[in-house]
């Protein structure tokens, strides 16, 4: 049964800067719950003087003798105690979070914990950065080659992942010694206020982290034309990524691109074919498809399709639809009311250019459903290479089935779009998994699961999914400068 009430709501916010969330302006933007319509928050629509303000005591931060002057271990001890801070939150984070983005809470459960684990590690490579001394330069030459924090980074991340997407951000940033101005998405723009409050609370320095909150257009133009932010580190769709990216090409400032995709799953006949149905599944039904890496297509063995695809559209049809808050829910409704007609136009397109729906395809309705946007697991098969729903993210519950018979055409037909973020290949026999994963164009390959990772393992895009990486070293780096010293002694 779907809920109708929410315990938290509506809350309104002002902007979080140099260490106080402020009274929200006169200027609001109302957040609605996708489920029911029901007023969730308010958050200031910021201007570019918020952003100027912010940005200035993101200035006066980085240069802070109690941020500047500290050692990696002092760093990692504040990055610790904000994560002690965020678990102790968690059951309030996970809520925020599920109502705003629209999550199944089981999930959202599971990002909080992937939030904390990625503040730790983050305070671990802080103890840990290094440079490197060269002392075979001849004689009398040192060489020294130093990392230096990038100074202050304007970071502007999606509603899709609210947290993890920041979160793969700004612990990496903190450590390397930089300071932030963060503009979250204008829809789920709390959990980004609330941790900034706990950063606080943990002895982060104040101006260390801000929050302005507001539209795209003007506070995210705003903070990226900002002659004092040394970095914008960006997650978000191609388009805006493309924007932000000439933006910066024009004032030369370091940028990180972290944008959308087209995930594929090559399944080959000789896969464990009943792993594969559940990773299909979850690639394509996780967080209702709203997944930059979704395994959005299925490109099948032709010999196992007819089988494979019915026995997957039987599990689709299991998937339980329901409120954020429903323990027993597996996904929710889509983020907005124009996105779900989004996604609900490129499956009519899709069958207009000969693809079939096998299971879902409409917007769910009944008592429950009527207030929300809520379509139900889809899947078209006969998609051929040339129709749109094969190529475009569509970024909702919808797998594409495309059948391959060979493997050079698996990964041709893999290959064939713009983005390269993730892709997945199911076989038993290595030589076949190592030699696709090998030929497949993206920065993340999964073999013989899907959609998992780790903190360890530096994760982004190639093509038109972006660049730069997150988590992993990398990670630490992408906010450090290096700098060459060359000692005559
Ligand atoms: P979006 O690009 O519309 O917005 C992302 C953020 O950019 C928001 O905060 C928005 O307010 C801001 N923004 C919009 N216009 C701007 C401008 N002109 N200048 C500066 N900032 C601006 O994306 P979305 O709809 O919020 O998120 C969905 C997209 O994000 C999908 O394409 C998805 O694939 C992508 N995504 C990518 C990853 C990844 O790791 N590669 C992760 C999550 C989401």
């Amino acid at each position: 049964m779907l809920q109708t009430q929410s315990h938290l709501s509506p809350r309104i916010y002002g902007h979080f800067i140099d260490g106080v969330l402020f009274d929200p302006s006169q200027n609001l933007i109302d957040r609605h719950s996708p489920v029911n319509g029901s007023l969730l928050a308010r958050f200031s629509d910021g201007t570019p003087k918020d952003v100027d303000d912010a940005v200035s005591a993101a200035v006066r931060a980085f240069h802070r003798e109690d941020w500047a002057d500290l050692t990696g271990s002092a760093r990692a001890k504040l990055l610790n105690k904000f994560a002690d801070l965020i678990a102790d939150d968690a059951d309030h984070l996970v809520r925020l979070e599920a109502e705003e983005a629209s999550k199944a809470i089981k999930m959202s459960v599971h990002e909080l914990a992937m939030v904390v684990e990625m503040t730790r590690f983050a305070a671990s490579l802080a103890v840990t950065a290094k440079g490197e001394a060269h002392t075979q330069l001849g004689p009398g030459v040192l060489g020294l080659v130093t990392k230096e924090p990038s100074g202050v980074v304007g970071m502007i991340v999606p509603w899709n992942f609210p947290l993890v997407c920041l979160f793969q951000k700004l612990p990496y940033a903190l450590a390397a010694g930089c300071t932030v101005v963060i503009k979250p998405s204008e829809l789920t723009s709390s959990t980004a206020l609330e941790i900034a409050k706990l950063a606080t609370k943990a002895g982060i320095p104040p101006g260390v982290i801000n929050v302005v909150t507001g539209n795209g257009a003007i506070v995210g133009e705003a903070l990226t034309g900002h002659p004092d932010v040394s970095m914008i580190s960006f997650t978000g769709s191609t388009a805006v990524g493309r924007r932000i990216g000439a933006k910066c090409g024009e004032s030369v400032k370091r940028v990180a691109l972290e944008l959308g995709g087209k995930g594929a799953n090559i399944v080959f006949a000789d896969a464990d074919l009943d792993a594969a149905l559940d990773g299909i599944l979850f690639g394509f039904v996780f967080n209702q498809g709203e997944v930059c890496a979704a395994g959005a297509r299925l490109i099948i063995e032709d010999s196992i399709a007819d089988d494979f695809v019915s026995k997957l559209a039987e599990r689709a049809k299991l998937i339980n639809v329901g409120h954020p808050t429903d323990e027993q829910a597996d996904m929710s409704a889509l983020i907005h009311e124009s996105h779900m007609h989004k996604v609900l136009a490129y499956i009519a397109e899709g069958q207009k250019e000969g693809a079939v729906v096998i299971c879902g395809g409409q917007r769910l309705r009944g008592q429950e459903y009527d207030d929300g946007y809520f379509i139900s697991p889809t899947i078209l098969t006969e998609v051929t290479a040339d129709m749109r729903v094969f190529r475009e993210e569509i970024f909702g519950p919808v797998l594409c089935v495309t059948r391959f018979k060979s493997l050079e055409e698996a990964i041709s037909l893999a290959n064939l779009t713009e983005y390269g973020l993730a892709n997945g290949v199911w076989s038993k026999d290595i030589d076949k998994v190592l030699l696709t994963t090998r030929k497949l164009k993206s920065g993340t390959v999964f073999a013989n699961t899907y959609l998992e990772g780790a903190v360890q393992l530096p994760q982004g895009g190639v093509k038109q999914s972006g660049f730069g990486r997150e988590n992993g070293l990398d990670a630490l780096h992408e906010y450090m400068e290096t700098k060459q010293t060359y000692v005559k002694l």
